[in-house]
């Protein structure tokens, strides 16, 4: 068999040397499709609701056999479990029998069609991940409608999982222990597969076409999820530069875990707080095992759409209280919603934009729904006298924005004083900074808040006009750039003069070449995903505040990416060569 040589998406950092193990679905079957009589319409209808049923109990009884430490998976077959129980997912498939007389099995074909097509409209990597859900739900239940076994063939040594695409079911019903590395045709950095990957730590390349063709059963693959490259029947040579890799990777990830819990202090004696992003509420555990200082940005949009309907003013309460009684004494900063443009969640009114990222997303979103906004403040407001709370408001880009919403929080204190209802009155406020303008107005807004967290994400995508999702220019987002180096550095000195604080939360804040810059500028705060924390934490304590100064001094006189890559790149190499093996291609092909 020939070598071949494959390049996907680097989507979990790590080398695996193994025989591959095609996930194939085999057992899955051809829908017959009928029409049927007027007299068999109650009968059809009953037999799609028990398959949905029985589909549901299949869940639930996968979801007992998940081990506890892996409560992301729990949460991941909770949805699928209220999706199936969504009275509107029934009928987007119940109409096709009642109204046009089709059987079960037809009808679930074109109501599962009828709710991809709407997700696929929706241009979000989100809901192109939920499709391959729905598609996966639509498959169990029709499976069970037909009474096929529809269990995955057992693993049985550790494999390099190669699959279509692998939906977090999937990833539940496979023993992970199992798992070297997934290779998947489909996905992306923030597909299912690359979070699960992530968190489990191991290696992912996703988003090479027909992978699951290509290989086949018991070949030898290395996976490199540091620079997405595939390698099937690699020759010995390669096999032992690989081995010797992953070996020195080995080791390095063992070393930082066992000093996961010194803290990051530079050799100056500067320290650095290095706090957790998080999406999802099970994610504190992962927090509590890296040892973050806190949690610097909790992303609360997806509590939102995942739900089938609005979260409640008590569901959204009951999450944050818990969130900070686990987290207290350390900080949680609660994320208002950063949803609308194209994150839709159930409830929310839908509009037609034809730039979305521009247009209703945000604070914009929150302000047009203030019963949206005022509830999950209302909540935030209560949940803070559980812990050590900090609120921030997403995309702000000027005073008036600022003062609305301010008046909004105002708002929800007084009801809640009415209502005799126990909240932090002093919960301290501070904005996003992610929109050009903020940065550029950062005097007056620094006026009305206790701390600013710069999203650099955004900001580099506004400012540098790339969006940031989109793969034709993402060679241009560059974190180096110097208008976003001013512009941070500009926002650093305004907050301080203003005396309030000022944390880095976007990806530059996990970025081994940025952060040495964020040090040099004055930033004593990152936040950056909680299993990158020891790595960020060790690299601190290599550098000295005086030498980033320095740094910075230099990039700030530089004129275009190129010298300022070229200056950052050559100093930091220089300083800590070995750290930056493991990392810089991950990066460079984010
Ligand atoms: C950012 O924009 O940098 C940020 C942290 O927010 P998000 O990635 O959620 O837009
Ligand atoms: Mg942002």
């Amino acid at each position: 068999m020939a070598k071949k040589i494959l390049q996907g998406i680097p989507a979990s950092v790590g080398i695996a040397i193994g025989k591959a193990y095609i996930l194939t679905r085999d057992h899955d079957c051809i829908a017959p499709m009928q029409s049927i009589s007027e007299e068999l319409v109650d009968a059809e209808l009953k037999r799609l609701k028990d398959a949905i049923d029985m589909t549901i109990a299949n869940l639930k009884s996968l979801k007992s056999k998940i081990p506890a430490e892996h409560t992301e998976y729990s949460s991941i077959i909770d949805t699928h479990i209220m999706v199936l129980e969504d009275a509107k997912f029934y009928e987007t498939i119940a109409r096709y029998i009642k109204n046009m007389k089709l059987n079960a099995e037809w009808a679930i074909e074109k109501g599962i069609g009828d709710i991809e097509r709407s997700f696929r409209d929706i241009e979000d990597e989100f809901f192109k991940t939920r499709i391959s859900e729905i598609k996966f739900l639509g498959r169990k239940i029709l499976n069970n409608l037909i009474g096929v076994d529809q269990e995955i063939k057992p693993i049985l040594s550790r494999v390099i999982l190669v699959a279509h695409e692998l939906t977090p079911a999937d990833t539940v019903e496979i023993d992970v222990s199992k798992i070297m590395a997934f290779v998947t045709s489909q996905g992306g950095k923030t597909s299912h597969v690359s979070i699960v990957a992530r968190t489990l730590g191991i290696p992912a390349v996703v988003g090479i076409e027909d992978i699951d063709e290509i290989i086949s059963d018991d070949q030898l693959v290395i996976v490199d999820g540091f620079t997405g490259t595939i390698i099937i029947e690699p020759d010995e040579n390669e096999i032992v530069d690989y081995i010797e890799k992953q070996e020195k990777f080995e080791k390095y990830k063992r070393e930082l875990y066992q000093e996961r819990r010194v803290p990051a202090y530079t050799k100056d004696k500067c320290h650095i707080k290095v706090m957790a992003n998080i999406e999802f509420f099970e994610e504190v555990t992962s927090v509590l095992e890296y040892n973050s200082d806190g949690i610097g940005l909790y992303r609360t949009e997806y509590s939102y759409l995942y739900k089938p309907h609005l979260p409640t003013e008590d569901e959204l309460y009951e999450e944050y209280r818990d969130l900070l009684t686990i987290m207290s004494p350390r900080p949680v900063v609660i994320r208002t919603l950063d949803a609308g443009g194209d994150k839709i969640g159930k409830g929310f009114e839908k509009i037609e934009e034809a730039n979305p990222a521009m247009g209703l997303r945000a604070i914009r979103f929150c302000l047009r729904n203030k019963d949206i906004f005022k509830t999950q403040i209302r909540a935030i407001l209560r949940a803070a006298v559980s812990g050590n709370c900090f609120l921030l408001l997403p995309m702000i880009s000027g005073l008036e924005e600022l003062l609305e919403a301010k008046k909004v929080i105002e708002c929800a204190k007084e009801e809640l004083q009415r209502e005799g209802k126990q909240f932090n009155y002093d919960l301290p406020i501070g904005i996003m900074i992610e929109v050009p303008s903020a940065v550029c107005v950062a005097d007056a807004l620094a006026k009305e808040v206790s701390f600013f967290s710069i999203g650099s994400n955004d900001l580099i995508q506004y400012s540098l006009g790339i969006d940031r999702t989109n793969k034709y220019v993402a060679h241009l987002f560059q974190p180096l750039h110097p208008a976003i180096i001013r512009g941070i550095k500009h926002t650093v000195d305004v907050a301080k003069q203003a005396g309030i604080q000022v944390t880095m939360c976007g990806e530059m804040a996990g970025d081994p070449f940025c952060v040495p810059i964020l040090i040099g500028m004055g930033i004593t705060t990152l936040s950056l995903s909680p299993n990158a924390a020891p790595g960020i934490k060790r690299m601190v304590r290599m550098l000295s505040y005086k030498e980033c100064k320095e740094l910075v001094d230099n990039v700030l006189k530089g004129k275009s990416v190129i010298e300022n890559n070229r200056i950052v790149r050559q100093k930091i190499y220089d300083k800590i060569p070995e750290e930056l093996q493991f990392y810089t291609s991950f990066f460079e092909k984010q």
